[in-house]
């Protein structure tokens, strides 16, 4: 059965230009609960981690310089389905391709900037959350 729990987290392009209110705005009408929320910054070895699975991409350091050059808004959510939803919800990884009206396509800059993260899978979301919650602010 499809999990109910994903993870995001507006990236710092989106909150230094100040559209983290329309993105949670957008999250929130899309039937999603906020059960965890934070504010906070990424340091280039909690980047290099949590983007491990690019390790050996050539856009690797230049995402992990990215993701830690400001603050990000973290959060957990829960709904039906939530990874896959919550996927179709912010559209594909290049905002070019990115479909009307989702996350990306309104507020990415590029495909690097690109707004928002989503959790791919089930077992994801709950290891990256563990990045920044602990056990007890997850439920
Ligand atoms: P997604 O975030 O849609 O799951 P990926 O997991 O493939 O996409 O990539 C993680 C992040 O790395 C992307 O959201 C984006 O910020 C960055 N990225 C991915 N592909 C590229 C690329 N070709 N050039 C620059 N940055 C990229
Ligand atoms: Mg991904």
């Amino acid at each position: 059965m499809k999990g109910r729990t994903t993870y995001t987290m507006i990236k710092p392009d989106a909150v230094s230009a100040g559209n983290s209110g329309a993105i949670i705005k957008m999250i929130e009408e899309a039937g999603f609960n906020i059960v965890a929320i934070k504010k906070t910054r990424l340091n280039q070895e909690v980047a290099g981690k949590f983007y491990a699975v690019h390790r050996g991409r050539p856009f690797y350091q230049d995402l992990c310089n990215y993701m830690s050059s400001g603050p990000i808004v973290a959060m957990i959510l829960t709904k039906d389905n939530a990874v896959d939803d919550f996927r179709t919800l912010i559209g594909a990884t290049n905002p070019s391709d990115a479909a009307a009206g989702t996350i990306r396509q309104l507020f990415a800059t590029s495909i690097e900037a690109n707004a928002i993260h989503g959790s791919d899978s089930d077992e994801n979301a709950l290891i990256e959350a563990g990045f920044f919650f602990s056990e007890l602010e997850r439920y």
